[in-house]
C-alpha cells in the first residue's frame, strides 16, 4: 500500500473479516482496514482529545467543524448531506478523552461523498474565517434591545444544560469528577453550563489546531470496498498533505487512591418534589493497570455474572436486603476501567451496609467459587451475541471497541477479540480463573470508592439564579457603546442564522442523481402457509445458523383492567419461578439453551380498530430448537405467581426503570400520552409501556403490600387467558433448512393449546385534552400530534415531506433560532402526524412555529435541486437497514397491519415523483392535522409558567 506502513494481518470472528493495521508513513496516523462483505460500508476519523478543564472545548469543536468547510462552504454540509445522502450512519460523538466522526452508506458513491465531506470538515473546517459558527454552537450574549434582560445562548450550551437536568446523567458525572480528580476524567468534556461561557474564540481555534492533526488520528474503513483505493484517497487528497507534528494528547491520569475514600456529592430536584428515600449509593472499583488484554470484556463479563443477570449473587444479596430498588452496574470507555454499583431510590444511612455486601459477597465468591452453571450459561451469550453481530449499526459499534485498545497506544485488535478470552475462561474455569481475576483486580486493589450522592431541591435552579444574578450585575457595568454593540452582534448573528447558503455553494456540495437510486425495498414479505390451524410465516435470511422464532397471541378479548394486568405478567414472564426452575435457574437454563427469550405486548392500529397482540419471541442455534421450545412453554405456562418479595421487588425495579426512561426520552413519554387520548393502538401502548402503566404499577405496589392474595388471583386469571390456537401466528426468520427443525417444535407445542373463540372489546380512550408534565428540568420536550383523516390516502411523499420540514423550516426554527437540541415531524400510514421539539428552552414559541406550516408550505420555494437532494434523503425510509431481529418484528408487524412489500414500492415510486406542487399542496394536509391537533408538553419551570397553555399539569414523576 502507498505511503502507508502495513504493520499486521489478522481474521477476526468477532467482526466476521479480515482486519489489517498500518501507519501512515508521513504523519504517523495510525489506519485500521477491516475487509468483509458487509454492503454498509463504513469510516471513522477519531481524534485524542484531552480537555484540561469543563468548558466544553472539544464538544464545541465537534459541533463547530460540521458547520462548513473550504470545499464545502454552505452553513451546514453535515445538514445538507443528512437531508440528500443514503447515509445509514452520520454523527459524531464527543467522549471524555477522544471525538469520533463515523459514517456509513449503502451506494460507494455516496460513501465517497461523506467521507470527503467529513474529512474536509475536520481538517479545513471555515470556523477559522467565521466567528459566528463558535458563537451560535457554542455561547454567546443575547440582547434584543437596552431595556431587555441580557442572556447566554449556545446550542451546546443548552444541550448541556439539558443534560444537567437529567439525573442519570448527574450520577454519571459526579462519578467520574469524583474517581478521577485533577485527570483528564475529572473535568466534564461535554461541558458543565457554568463553565461554558468562560470559553475563548481564540483558546477554542487552538484546541482544534492541537488535536485535529492525522498525527493524532485513528482512521477506520470496514466492509465491502476496495480499501487500497479508499486508502490512496485519503493520503492523497488530505492526510498525505501535513507534516508530522507532536500533539501531546497524552492523557493525564491522577494517582491511584491507596485506600477506599468515602465522598459525597449531590444532585438536582425540583422543590417540591419527594426526596425521602431518593439517595443515591454508589460503589466503586477503579482499574488503571491495562497489562490484562481487553480489560472491558473481563470486566463487562463479570458485571454481567455479578449484577446484571437475574441470578448474579451481588444483585441478589443486596436484594435480600431490601437495597434491590434499582441496581445497575455502569462503567465507562476510558484508560481507568471504573466498575461501579448504584442503588437508587434509598438511604444514605446504608451506605456502610451496602459496601458490606458487596464486599462479602465477593469475598465469598472467592473463597467458595462461582456458580459453574451460571458461568457458562453467561459464557453463550456472550458467544450467541457475537455470532448475531451487534445490531444494525455494528460497523460503528467495532470502531468504538477497538478505540478501546487503540487509543492507549495498543493494539486496536485488544478491544475486539472476545472469543480468545471466551475459550480461556472455559478452559481455566475449573481452576478459579475468574476467582482469581476478581481478587486480584476487585478485591485486593486498594483504589475504590464509596460516593454517595444526595438529593438537593433546586439546586440546578440556584446554579441558574446564580449565573442570572452574575449577568445582570455584568450587564449594568455594560457601557452604552458596549450595550450597542452587544446588540448589534445578536442582530448580526440572526440574519446570518436566517440566511440562505448561496446557490454557488449549494450546487458544489457532492451528490447523488436520482439515476443512482435502486428500486428496491426492504424484503420483508414472509412465505404465508399454516401449521396445524396456525398461521405459519417464514423469511428467509443468511442468519449464521440463528433462528428467530415469534408466536402472535391475539388478546382482542381481554377487558382494559385485564390488559393492565397483562402488562404486569409480561414484565414478571422470566423473573419469577416456574414449576420446574427457581427464578434463578431460568435464566441459566434460557441462555445454555438458546439465545434469549422475550415478550412483548404490541397494538398494530388497522384503520380504526387496533390489532393486539401477545408476542412471544426465542432465538436459537440450529439443533437448539426443541430445547428452547420446550423453555419457553414451561414460562407459558408453568410460572408461579405466589413470591411476595420478588413480586415487589420486580415492580419497584420496574417503576425506577419507568422513571429514568421517562426523563430520558420525554417525547416518547408525551406521545404515549397523547396517542392514548387518540387511537386504540395507542390506549394500549400507554397501558403497556406508558404514563397508565406507570400508574397501574404504583396501584399494584399498594396491593402487593395490602392484599397479596387478591393481586395472585388476578394475575393467575389473566395468565390463563393468554394462550389460544384461534388466530395465533407464528413467525420466523432463519435459513431454509431452519425450518425443518421448527415446523416440529411449534407443531408440538400448537397441538397442545386450546381452541377458544371469544368476543372482541373495543378500548375506551382517555380523555381529549392538552398537559403539561413537569420534572426537574430547564428545558422542555414539546410533542404535539394530529389526524389526516379526511385528507386523503398515506403518500410516500409524505416521507419526502417529512425530510424537508423535520431538516429545513423546522430545523432553522427551532434548532437554530429557537436554541432546541432536536425537532422533527412525521406522517404514518394510520394518517397521523406528530411534531416535537427536543431539549428546548422554549416552549410557546415552538407551538407557534408548528402552527405556522401551513402558510409556510403553502408559498414555499424549493430549487430542483433541493427537492431532488430531499427525495434522496427520503429513500432509506424504504430499505431500512435492519439487524435481523428488526427484521423478523418487521415482518410479523406489516403482515398483521395488511401491508406487504407492494405497499412500500409503491410509496417509494410516489415519493420519487415529488414535485414542488405535491409538497405545496400539502398546506391542506397540515391545515387539517392543525385543527386535529393536541398537545403535552414535558419540562420543568416553563411549564408551570404557560399553565394557561394547559388542561391541566401534573408531575411527571409520583
Ligand atoms: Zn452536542
Amino acid at each position: 500500500m502507498k505511503n502507508y506502513k502495513f504493520i499486521e494481518e489478522k481474521y477476526l470472528e468477532e467482526v466476521a473479516g479480515n482486519c489489517k493495521i498500518y501507519e501512515h508513513e508521513k504523519t504517523g496516523a495510525r489506519v485500521l482496514t477491516v475487509e468483509n462483505d458487509d454492503s454498509n460500508k463504513t469510516f471513522a476519523i477519531a481524534f485524542r482529545t484531552t480537555p484540561e478543564d469543563s468548558k466544553g472545548t472539544a464538544h464545541i469543536v465537534e459541533h463547530c467543524v460540521l458547520q462548513g468547510s473550504r470545499k464545502y462552504r454552505t452553513k451546514e454540509p453535515f445538514m445538507d448531506m443528512l437531508k440528500s445522502s443514503m447515509q445509514t450512519f452520520l454523527n459524531a460523538m464527543t467522549f471524555p478523552d477522544k471525538t469520533v466522526y463515523p459514517l456509513s452508506s449503502r451506494n460507494e458513491k455516496d460513501f465517497y461523498n461523506l467521507m470527503d465531506l467529513y474529512l474536509d470538515a475536520v481538517f479545513y473546517p471555515r470556523m477559522y474565517e467565521e466567528e459566528k459558527i463558535f458563537r451560535q454552537e457554542g455561547w454567546h450574549y443575547e440582547l434584543e434591545d437596552k431595556k431587555s434582560e441580557l442572556k447566554r445562548v449556545g446550542v451546546v450550551f443548552n444541550e448541556m444544560k439539558g443534560d444537567y437536568s437529567s439525573v442519570d446523567s448527574q450520577i454519571y458525572n459526579a462519578l467520574s469528577l469524583n474517581l478521577h480528580p485533577d485527570s483528564t476524567y475529572g473535568v466534564n468534556s461535554g461541558g458543565d453550563p457554568m463553565e461554558i461561557p468562560k470559553l475563548s474564540y481564540q483558546e477554542f481555534l487552538a484546541f482544534h489546531k492541537r488535536y485535529y492533526h492525522p498525527s493524532n488520528s485513528y482512521i477506520y474503513l470496514y466492509g465491502d470496498m476496495d480499501m487500497e483505493k479508499a486508502l490512496e484517497f485519503i493520503d492523497k487528497n488530505y492526510i498525505g498533505k501535513f507534516e508530522k507534528t507532536n500533539p501531546d494528547s497524552g492523557i493525564k491520569l491522577n494517582e491511584p487512591f491507596k485506600e477506599k475514600k468515602s465522598l459525597i456529592d449531590y444532585y438536582s430536584v425540583d422543590p417540591g418534589q419527594e426526596i425521602e428515600n431518593k439517595d443515591v449509593l454508589t460503589y466503586s472499583v477503579v482499574v488503571q493497570d491495562r497489562t490484562y488484554k481487553n480489560i472491558d470484556f473481563m470486566m463487562n463479563f463479570i458485571s454481567e455474572l455479578l449484577i446484571t443477570s437475574d441470578a448474579g449473587p451481588i444483585k441478589l444479596a443486596l436484594q435480600e436486603k431490601g437495597l434491590g430498588e434499582d441496581i445497575y452496574f455502569t462503567t465507562n470507555s476510558s484508560l481507568p476501567y471504573d466498575f461501579t454499583i448504584v442503588a437508587k431510590n434509598t438511604s444514605r444511612d446504608r451506605m456502610g451496609e451496602f459496601a458490606d455486601i458487596i464486599e462479602n459477597t465477593l469475598a465469598k465468591i472467592v473463597k467458595e467459587g462461582l456458580d459453574k452453571k451460571h458461568v457458562l450459561s453467561t459464557l453463550n451469550k456472550y458467544e450467541f451475541s457475537i455470532r448475531e453481530g451487534s445490531g444494525q449499526h455494528k460497523s460503528i459499534i467495532y470502531v468504538l471497541r477497538a478505540l478501546n485498545s487503540w487509543l492507549y497506544d495498543r493494539s486496536p485488535y485488544e478491544g475486539l477479540i472476545i472469543n480468545e478470552h471466551i475459550k480461556e475462561i472455559r478452559e481455566k474455569l475449573d481452576h478459579g480463573y475468574i476467582e482469581d481475576f476478581i481478587k486480584k483486580y476487585l478485591i485486593d486493589n486498594p483504589y475504590k470508592v464509596e460516593l454517595t450522592i444526595l438529593p438537593q431541591e433546586g439546586r440546578e435552579k440556584q446554579r441558574e439564579d446564580k449565573q442570572r444574578e452574575d449577568l445582570l450585575a455584568y450587564q449594568k457595568t455594560l457601557s452604552e457603546k458596549e450595550l450597542d454593540q452587544i446588540i448589534k452582534d445578536t442582530k448580526e448573528l440572526k440574519v446570518y442564522q436566517k440566511s440562505e447558503s448561496s446557490e454557488e455553494d449549494k450546487n458544489n456540495l457532492p451528490s447523488l442523481n436520482l439515476s443512482d437510486i435502486d428500486t428496491e425495498v426492504a424484503k420483508i414479505d414472509p412465505l404465508v402457509s399454516e401449521i396445524k390451524g396456525a398461521k405459519y410465516l417464514f423469511l428467509e435470511g443468511a442468519a449464521n445458523k440463528i433462528s428467530y422464532a415469534s408466536l402472535a397471541f391475539k388478546i382482542d378479548h381481554l377487558r382494559e383492567d385485564e390488559l393492565k394486568d397483562l402488562a404486569l405478567i409480561d414484565l414478571f414472564l422470566n423473573g419469577l419461578s416456574t414449576e420446574n426452575y427457581s427464578f434463578q435457574d431460568l435464566e441459566k437454563e434460557i441462555y445454555l439453551r438458546s439465545g434469549g427469550i422475550s415478550f412483548a405486548l404490541i397494538a398494530f392500529q388497522c384503520k380504526s380498530k387496533s390489532k393486539r397482540k401477545f408476542i412471544g419471541k426465542v432465538k436459537y442455534l440450529k439443533g437448539q430448537g426443541e430445547k428452547a421450545f420446550e423453555l419457553i412453554e414451561e414460562i407459558l405456562t408453568k410460572t408461579k405467581f405466589d413470591d411476595q418479595k420478588r413480586i415487589k421487588d420486580l415492580l419497584l425495579e420496574e417503576k425506577s426503570a419507568l422513571e429514568s426512561s421517562f426523563m430520558a426520552m420525554p417525547n416518547s413519554f408525551g406521545f404515549a400520552v397523547l396517542e392514548a387520548q387518540n387511537t386504540e393502538s395507542g390506549k394500549f401502548a400507554n397501558m403497556t409501556v406508558g404514563s397508565d402503566y406507570y400508574d397501574h404499577i404504583i396501584k399494584t405496589l399498594k396491593d402487593c403490600d395490602e392484599n397479596f392474595p387478591a393481586l395472585k388471583e388476578r394475575l393467575e386469571k389473566v395468565y390463563g387467558k393468554i394462550l389460544n390456537k384461534k388466530d395465533l401466528i407464528i413467525h420466523l426468520l432463519g435459513e431454509k433448512d431452519a425450518e425443518e427443525e421448527f415446523k416440529k417444535v411449534a407443531q408440538g407445542l400448537i397441538e397442545r393449546l386450546s381452541y377458544q373463540s371469544k368476543n372482541e372489546i373495543s378500548l375506551s380512550l382517555n380523555k381529549k385534552m392538552n398537559l403539561g408534565y413537569t420534572f426537574s428540568s430547564n428545558v422542555n420536550f414539546v410533542c404535539q400530534r394530529g389526524n389526516f383523516d379526511s385528507f386523503g390516502d398515506y403518500d410516500g411523499s409524505m416521507e419526502v415531506l417529512k425530510n424537508f420540514l423535520s431538516l429545513d423550516y423546522l430545523y432553522t426554527n427551532i434548532r437554530a433560532i429557537g436554541g432546541a437540541y432536536g425537532m422533527g415531524i412525521n406522517f404514518s400510514r394510520e394518517k397521523i402526524a406528530k411534531m416535537n421539539s427536543f431539549r428546548d428552552p422554549k416552549l410557546k414559541e415552538t407551538l407557534d412555529v408548528f402552527e405556522s406550516l401551513p402558510s409556510y408550505l403553502s408559498k414555499v420555494e424549493i430549487s430542483d435541486q433541493d427537492l431532488k437532494n430531499y427525495i434522496i434523503g427520503s429513500m432509506n425510509t424504504f430499505n431500512p437497514l435492519l439487524d435481523l431481529a428488526s427484521k423478523a418484528d418487521l415482518s410479523l408487524g406489516i403482515y398483521i397491519k395488511g401491508q406487504r412489500e407492494a405497499d412500500l414500492k409503491k410509496a417509494k415510486q410516489e415519493a420519487l415523483k415529488t414535485d414542488l406542487e405535491k409538497i405545496r399542496s400539502y398546506s391542506k394536509l397540515l391545515e387539517e392535522i392543525l385543527k386535529t391537533k393536541t398537545y403535552c408538553v414535558i419540562g420543568g419551570e416553563a411549564v408551570k409558567e404557560n399553565k394557561d397553555l394547559f388542561c391541566e399539569v401534573r408531575n411527571l414523576i409520583k
